[in-house]
């Protein structure tokens, strides 16, 4: 679909209060900014870099190097006609369909009655989103997650109701199914039925993406199976704006993965948002976000949380409670600095 975020604006250097307070510190004018707090002039002071050095495409874990080529692939190039949506779109659809760690799309690990149930988000810079959770047989939820964006007046579709909408929608609904790689995986968790999340260990990882293209337009994207053997009809926070994913313009945007309860109780996307728009740079954010995780969630030890942000000068930072967090900036892969190890 061609570039389908009108309220967006100009480019968000013209428009922003943040950089309008740039604009007068460099004058001089300091006192102008005062609202903004000591934490934006400190912000401030630093050399502003080059703007945008867009498109910019930033994914969750190892996978998001596919993703990211994907997504850059309709990106770049002469007459690009196509969005940071579109991209972020393209991006997780190669993850949905290639399932390589079991944790996204239908050859996903199921929960603990052996159903696979998915959830996915997008948003975009003006701050409209869609979202799905808990839907079954959807080979891609990122694609359901923003047909609920364009073409309803609702934000959040879940269960039955978001595979009828699917079926309205000529999205093709699959009878529910495992994979035997699943099925076997299942079959064996059922022995002991415990369930203990390991950190960095792929019972639980998700693409989540944030893209900037050329035009200055964000978005970002998320979708993933979960926990794998939660309890039938659990949720993360993937799916819940301003907690897996969240983006404002003319700030930036920022996008989770890990253990999604402690994320839900801190709003951790939104977190970092906030944090932008006070001031913090993508790296300042991402850490006081995972800090907050840390600070409300007991026994960090026992969870990972990796967090990523991005602006709209094309910066972007990552924070992860523990190591072993991967993420994809273009087209390399990265290891996240931690808060425990
Ligand atoms: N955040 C996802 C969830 O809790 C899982 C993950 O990213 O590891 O559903």
């Amino acid at each position: 679909m061609s570039q389908a975020e009108p309220h967006q604006g100009a480019h968000p250097h013209a428009t922003s209060r943040r950089n309008a307070c740039l604009a007068l510190l460099s004058a001089a004018t300091v006192g102008a900014c005062a609202s903004e707090g000591s934490h934006a002039r400190e912000a401030a002071a630093k050399p502003l870099p080059p703007l945008p050095r867009a498109p910019m495409v930033l994914s969750t874990w190892n996978h998001g190097l596919p993703a990211n080529l994907a997504a850059l692939e309709l990106l770049h190039g002469p007459g690009v006609t196509k969005s940071a949506l579109d991209a972020v779109e393209a991006g997780c659809r190669v993850v949905e369909l290639e399932c390589p760690d079991m944790t996204v799309g239908l050859g996903s690990r199921p929960d603990r009655d052996g159903r696979v149930t998915l959830d996915a988000a997008v948003m975009v810079g003006d701050g409209r989103g869609g979202c799905v959770a808990f839907v079954q047989g959807v080979k891609h939820p990122i694609s359901l997650a923003r047909l609920v964006m364009e073409r309803t007046p609702h934000v959040l579709l879940v269960g039955a109701g978001a595979e009828q909408f699917a079926r309205e929608c000529g999205v093709e609904v699959a009878l529910p199914t495992l994979t035997p790689a699943a099925e076997a995986q299942w079959r064996a968790w059922l022995t002991e039925k415990k369930y203990a999340p390991k950190i960095n260990i792929e019972n639980h990882d998700t693409i989540s993406m944030l893209a900037l293209d050329a035009q200055g337009v964000m978005a970002a994207g998320s979708t993933t199976s979960g926990l794998a053997y939660k309890m039938h009809g659990r949720v993360g926070d993937s799916p819940i704006l301003g907690a897996g994913i969240f983006v404002d313009a003319p700030i930036g945007g920022a996008i989770c993965t890990g253990l999604g309860e402690t994320v839900l109780r801190t709003l951790g996307a939104h977190l970092a948002v906030e944090a932008m728009r006070a001031g913090a740079t993508p790296q300042e954010a991402c850490e006081q976000a995972i800090d907050r995780v840390i600070a409300k969630n007991p026994h960090p030890e026992n969870y990972q949380v990796g967090m990523l942000a991005l602006d709209y000068h094309g910066l972007h930072g990552a924070c992860a409670v523990q190591s072993g967090f991967t993420f994809a900036l273009q087209t390399e892969l990265h290891e996240s600095p931690s808060r425990l190890r």
